[in-house]
Formats: C-alpha cells, structure tokens, sequence
C-alpha cells in the first residue's frame, strides 16, 4: 500500500532520512519508535507530503506521491497531483490544527465537500456517525476552543475517518496532551486499529500503547530502520545494541 524506495531527505547539509527502503502493507499497523532527532516525524511528514524527500520515490498503491509519469520518465508532480494523492491519506498532529472559526461538525465536513465533492448532507451523515464512534456525538455544535485537548484530538481522528483514507498517520497525538487526557485518545486509536481494515503508521513515545496496537513495530535511529519485527520480538528479543539501550532509556 505504501512504499518507500531509497528515500533521503536532507535539510541543508544534515541528512535526516538516509536511503531508506519500507513498506506498509494494506490494513498493517506499524509503530515507529525511535530517539529524539531519529527522523521518526520527518519519515511521516514526507507521506504527509509536508516535507519533500531530496530523493528517492514514495508510492501509494503503486503510484508515485511526488512525481509523476510522463512519458516513462519520473517528473516533480504538481499541486493537482498531490491533492489528489493526499485523498487516500488521513492525517493527525500533535497539535490538533482544528478549524477554530468552525464548529466540530463543521471541521469534519469541509474535506468531504470541497475535496471529495460530497453533499452537504452526506458529509454530515458520515461526520456525525464518526464523531459518535469517537464518544463525541454531543459537541456537535460545539467549538474547538469549547473542548478540552484530548476531545480535540478525538474531533481531529473523527475528522480524517471521515474521508475514509487507506492509511491512517498518526504524528505523536497524544504529545501535546494533558497526561490525564491521554488515555482517552489512545483508547480512541486502539478502537479503529482493532477494525482492522485501514493501515496505520503511528510515532508513539507510548512504548506499552505500541506494544498493544501495532502488528509491527520500527525501530529508527540516524535516519534508518535499524530494527523491525513483531512487538515481541521487538521489545523482548531486541537485538541491536542500539534498541538494547534505546528500551533501557523508555522503562
Ligand atoms: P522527536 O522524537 O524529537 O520528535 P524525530 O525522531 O521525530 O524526533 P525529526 O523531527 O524527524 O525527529 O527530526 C530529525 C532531525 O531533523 C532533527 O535533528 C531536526 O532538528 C531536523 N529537522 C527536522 N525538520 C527540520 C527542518 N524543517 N529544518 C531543519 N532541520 C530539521
């Protein structure tokens, strides 16, 4: 579903991302974990398409994210390409970058209408439908600033549902948070991961949360995967030196 072919991302003269080759496939939930400065947020901000990779190709099902074919050769894609691409992917911060001028429903129905050209109507079918799964059914007509940080960021999760995207991209949701507000959101992720269907790359400090919701878990360090596997074997059989003393730090 996603692929990274030889990946780097440079900013000026310190190289972030090196060479990097990783897949996700459809319905996988992946965990990245991984130092401060690993290049755990550039990773996922390049699929965000909010970072553009210095080289190598990024796909979704195949296509290309950031360039385009044209006549067999591989060209910088233009804005229209990637608003296009952008449409598989749902997308959550660490600051929740609600619409505060907006209401919670009104912040989940702008994508569907104005991307995906959906009725009003029908974007308020599906947005009230997720903001129920999200146990906020009752803030409809609410403002962001009206909720606490963790009903944000469930109004955030509800919002990218709504388009219903292949993956799911998750930036540390819960890093911004109140620590007595964490809980909600990560039961909130567990929820829709144990749907199964959708693909999800989460960068979680939460070790036990990754632990519990991932199918595998990556390991990064200097702008590579230096280990991946299964969550047991990952945190009980680590076997890098690296990951060794990595986990040491997070108990
Ligand atoms: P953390 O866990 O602290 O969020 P991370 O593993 O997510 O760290 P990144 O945020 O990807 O790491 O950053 C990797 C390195 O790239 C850091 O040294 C950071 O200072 C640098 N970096 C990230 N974005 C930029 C930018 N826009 N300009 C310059 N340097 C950047």
């Amino acid at each position: 579903l996603v692929a990274y072919k030889q990946v780097s991302k440079s900013f000026g003269d310190i190289k972030v991302i090196r060479e990097l080759d990783f897949i996700v496939s459809p319905g996988e939930k992946v965990a990245i974990i991984g130092p401060s400065g690993s290049g755990k947020t550039t990773l996922i901000r390049l699929l965000m398409t909010l970072e553009e990779p210095t080289s190598g190709v990024i796909e979704i099902n195949g296509e290309p994210l950031w360039h385009k074919e044209v006549k067999g050769k591989l060209v910088k894609a233009d804005e229209k390409h990637l608003h296009k691409m952008r449409g598989q992917i749902g997308m959550v911060f660490q600051q929740f970058n609600l619409f505060p001028h907006m209401t919670v429903l009104r912040n989940c129905t702008e994508a569907p209408v104005n991307v995906l050209g959906m009725s009003r109507k029908e974007a308020e079918e599906r947005a009230k439908a997720m903001l129920t799964k999200v146990g906020l059914g009752n803030k409809l007509d609410n403002y962001p600033a009206q909720l606490s940080g963790g009903q944000q960021q469930r109004v955030a999760i509800a919002r990218a549902l709504v388009m219903r995207p292949k993956v799911m991209l998750f930036d540390e949701p819960t890093s911004a948070l109140d620590p007595e507000l964490v809980g909600e959101v990560l039961d909130v992720i567990r929820e829709i991961a144990e749907e199964g269907d959708m693909a999800m790359i989460l960068v979680t400090h939460e070790m036990e949360f990754a632990k519990d919701v991932a199918d595998r878990i990556v390991f990064t360090d200097g702008g590579k995967i230096v280990e991946q596997g299964p969550p047991t074997e990952i945190f009980e059989k680590p076997k890098s030196d690296r990951l060794q003393s990595f986990l040491k730090r997070m108990k």
